[in-house]
Parts: structure tokens; sequence; C-alpha cells
């Protein structure tokens, strides 16, 4: 290691993909630090991912009370008490907090507190303090943004969502991406009035058109006020609430507004410039296959680098980094066939091409589909279906794309997404034996491809 350093590696950012890069770079030796100046754990343990899912387990408990009722059970009294919920998720969000700290700990990286800024290529300034180092890896996520406008100042984003004092009774929900989706579900279960406003023709753009479809219809069916193809012009206070003046000439008065209206890259004041490191429009830092931004001893993962904005995406361009740097086996992350989900009600849950792009990448495509009522609302009585897709190239046989939307859809689709990345084909899946009975045996049983042409794919 070159001399005069302090560290061989000072990561900026204390979210996965940086505490993941600390940990595992110092496991081989390396002399490691990481600077951080809000909580360890990053958007996903803190005010993401996990938080999000906490609040989603509580919102389905409405459902399943209504559901007990077809199984004989009868339940009574059954309350609702937000602030113990998010009382309880936050002390389980400072527990993580404490793991991720007590991990880096353990695997002997020094941790300092504060904002960390580069001054050049080597030296990173952290709060008073100047180190210098080898490599320098840049993790620092990113933040929402509200839309341009009137008024958002009356407005929250998802990270005030998670310590609202008390349950809105009426809420709107600006954008129609996972964020907004995961919170219009949420809020809807806990038994808010929800309104959610998209500015385009079907919520979840990029995502196969009938997953859009589907979900879309469930969102209705379940309660939610869905207004697409209207923007929010403008936002006043109305007193303890947002009066929201709407594209359509309409007015709706709601206790709350949430944008979900997109993320940027956290690119501001980390001394970019200084060090030369190259951004991209949205500021986010340009880097190549092997996470290496335009100096090569500076590097980015996650999504400061708006790849894919995925936790367990950033986890992998971790690890690749550390294979590359430390461990002498350069190797880049695959960013192809990266299972997702998106955990409204019912849950979304995909792998691989949607439709249109399958068709734009391999011409001819058998798509088989299955839409039906899942056995437990067979007695729950419950007006929700389940949908499940798969996408194969009719030339090779090769299943490219599965999509679901339908209780338990990532937990089935997990397991799909490793076929995929093994490349299995059509007739794998048909040799292979369906778990009886169970929504996830419908992939291995679905015979007949649905004729075609099918409608037209979603842009
Ligand atoms: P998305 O980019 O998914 O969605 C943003 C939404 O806001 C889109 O519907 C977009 O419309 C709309 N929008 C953007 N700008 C404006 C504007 N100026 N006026 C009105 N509407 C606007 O962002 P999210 O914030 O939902 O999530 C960010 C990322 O975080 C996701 O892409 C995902 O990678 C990650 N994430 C993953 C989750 C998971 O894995 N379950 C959960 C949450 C986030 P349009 O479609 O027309 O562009």
């Amino acid at each position: 290691m070159a001399s005069g350093n302090d560290f061989d590696l000072i990561v900026v950012g204390g979210g996965s993909g940086g505490v993941r890069a600390a940990r595992m770079a110092a496991g081989t030796g390396a002399r490691v630090a990481i600077a951080e100046e809000y909580r360890y754990g990053g958007t996903c343990v803190i005010r993401g991912c996990v938080p999000k899912k906490l609040l989603s387990y509580a919102a389905h408990f409405r459902e399943d009370f209504e559901d007990a009722a077809g199984f004989g059970w009868t339940v009574e009294g059954a309350r609702f008490d937000w602030a113990r919920l998010i009382a309880d998720k936050d002390k389980e969000i400072d527990r993580l907090e404490g793991i991720y700290e007590r991990l880096l700990k353990d695997a002997g990286v020094t941790s300092y507190r504060g904002h960390a800024r580069l001054l050049d290529t080597h030296r990173v300034e952290i709060g008073d303090q100047v180190f210098r180092a080898e490599t320098i890896l840049i993790a620092t996520g990113g933040h929402p943004i509200f839309p341009p406008g009137h008024g958002w100042d009356l407005g929250i984003s998802s990270n005030e969502a998670f310590h609202l004092k008390s349950l809105p009774g009426r809420v709107a929900v600006y954008g129609g991406g996972y964020i907004a989706v995961e919170f219009a579900s949420i809020f809807n279960g806990m038994g808010a009035e929800v309104t959610q406003i998209y500015r385009g023709p079907q919520i979840l753009r990029g995502f196969d058109d009938d997953v859009r479809d589907t979900l879309a219809g469930e969102l209705v069916t379940k309660g939610i006020d869905l207004r697409v193809e209207t923007m929010i012009d403008r936002l006043e206070k109305h007193g303890d609430g947002v009066r929201l003046h709407l594209s359509d000439g309409e007015i709706l008065e709601v206790d709350v507004v949430m944008a979900a209206t997109g993320r940027r890259p956290n690119t501001e004041n980390l001394g970019l410039a200084a060090a030369g490191v190259a951004v991209g429009e949205k500021g986010e830092i340009k880097v190549d296959a092997y996470s290496r931004t335009s100096q090569k001893n500076i590097y980015a993962i996650g999504d400061v680098t708006d790849r894919l904005a995925l936790t367990p995406v950033a986890i992998q361009e971790a690890m690749a980094f550390v294979d590359t740097v430390y461990r002498g086996t350069p190797r880049s992350m695959d960013h192809s066939d990266v299972p997702t989900a998106v955990f409204s009600m019912p849950t979304v849950s995909t792998v691989g091409l949607t439709e249109l792009q399958a068709r734009q990448a391999y011409g001819d495509v058998d798509i088989y589909r299955s839409t039906f009522r899942p056995l437990k609302h067979t007695l729950s009585g419950r007006d929700e279906k389940t949908m499940m897709k798969l996408i194969v190239d009719r030339a090779t046989q090769k299943v490219v794309g599965a999509h679901m939307v339908g209780l338990d859809a990532p937990e089935i689709i997990q397991g799909v997404g490793i076929a995929i990345k093994a490349g299995a084909t059509k007739q794998i899946f048909d040799a292979t034996v369906g778990i009886h009975p169970t929504a996830a045996e419908e992939f291995v049983t679905m015979r007949e491809p649905v004729a075609q042409p099918v409608k037209k794919a979603a842009e």
C-alpha cells in the first residue's frame, strides 16, 4: 500500500452498500474507515425497505381480520394504534442500526460520524479532520425529491411518512412508482381515505403491462381513488390540512399529501469537482462496469450511481468492488435479470424482461398467463385476483421474464429468479413438479400460450 496514507480505503456513506464494502475490505486486511453523517443502515434500514415492510405488515391486518371471518373466526374489538406501531418500529430500527455499527467495529473498521467531503483524489475531510487514503468508495445513496410546483413545502416525502404523529384520515399520494403504490397501499390498509394521483396513463411505468393493469384494478377494488393522467398543479394550506388544485380543475382536501415522485443521488457538497469525479445529468456519479469513477482510485456504488436503486444490488456491487480491488479477482456485477418487488397490496414481483422488452429483444415470444382467485379467497370471499405470467423466447424456449401480482409474489419470484438466471427453458419449468396447493405451482403448470397477438404493450 502507498505510504503516507491514514487508510487504505475510506468509504463515504454507511448504508447497505458502504457498510458491506467496508466490512469485507477490512476482512482482507485493508485499513478501512467509514464516514456517516446520519445513521448507519442508510435508506433501506432507516427510512426505506425495512420500516416500509413493517408498516406494510401492519396495514395487512385489516384484511386479515376481515378474511378470518370466512374461516369461522370472530375477531372482536380490533383497534389500531399508530403511535404504538411507530414506536415499536423505531425500536427495531435502533436495534438494526446498532447491529450495523457492531459489525463495523468487529470487522476493525474505524467509524467517523460527520459529513465527508473530498478535497482531492486522495484526501477526505470529515468534520474538522482530514485523512488520506489510497482508495475512496462513495456510497452516499439518494434522497426523495419533490416535483416542481407551488406549495410543496406543505407536502411530505416518504422520509416524513415514517414519523407522522398520527394516522391521517385523508391522504393523497402523488406518483405512480414503487414508493407511491407502496404507501398508497399502506395508508389504505390502515383505514385512511387514499387518493393516488399519477401524471401518466397507468401506474408502474416500466413494469409489464399486465402487471400494471392488474395492480391498478386491485388498488381500485381495495378502495384507493386512483386518478391517472392528473397532475397536482398547486397546494395551499387549508385549516390543518392541505388543499390540492388538480390539473383537471378539481380541488381536493386532504390531511396529508405525500410526494413519491422519484429520488436523486446524494452528490451535493461531496467535493466531487475538487476530486475531478464526473457526474451525470441527475447528479449521479458516472462509473464503469467495475464501479470505478472517472478517477482511477475512486469508486462509487449503490443509489448514488443511479443504476438500479435496490439494496441487494448495492450489496452485490460492494462485493464486486472488494473482489476487484482487494482480492485480486476483478469482476463486474451482472445487472441483468435482477428480481424486484413492490410491496403494494397485493404485492408485485418480477424478474427478467417485460413482454414489450422481450418482443423488442427476441421478436417472437410465447406468453403464458394465468389469472385466478387464490384458494384462500374462496372462503374469505375477498375479491382479489392473482395474475402470473411467463414470457418465453420462442426460438430457444428460454424463459426470459416472470411476473406476478398477488399474495406472496416476492417470496415466489425469488425462486423463479434463480431458474431464469440459470437460463431455464419452458420445458424445464414444465418438468418441474408443482407444490400443491399453492399459487406458486402455477408457474410450472401453465401449458397453453395465450393467443397472439396480445394487447398492445405499454411504453
Ligand atoms: P420512481 O422513479 O419509481 O417513481 C417516481 C414516480 O413519480 C413516477 O410515477 C413518475 O412518473 C412520477 N414523477 C416523477 N417526476 C414527477 C413530476 N415532476 N411530477 C409528477 N410526477 C412525477 O421513484 P420512487 O421514488 O417511487 O422510487 C425510487 C426508486 O427506489 C425506485 O425506482 C426503486 O429503484 C427504489 N425503490 C425500491 C423499492 C422496492 O424494492 N420495493 C421500494 C421503494 C423504492 P413517470 O412514471 O411518468 O415518470
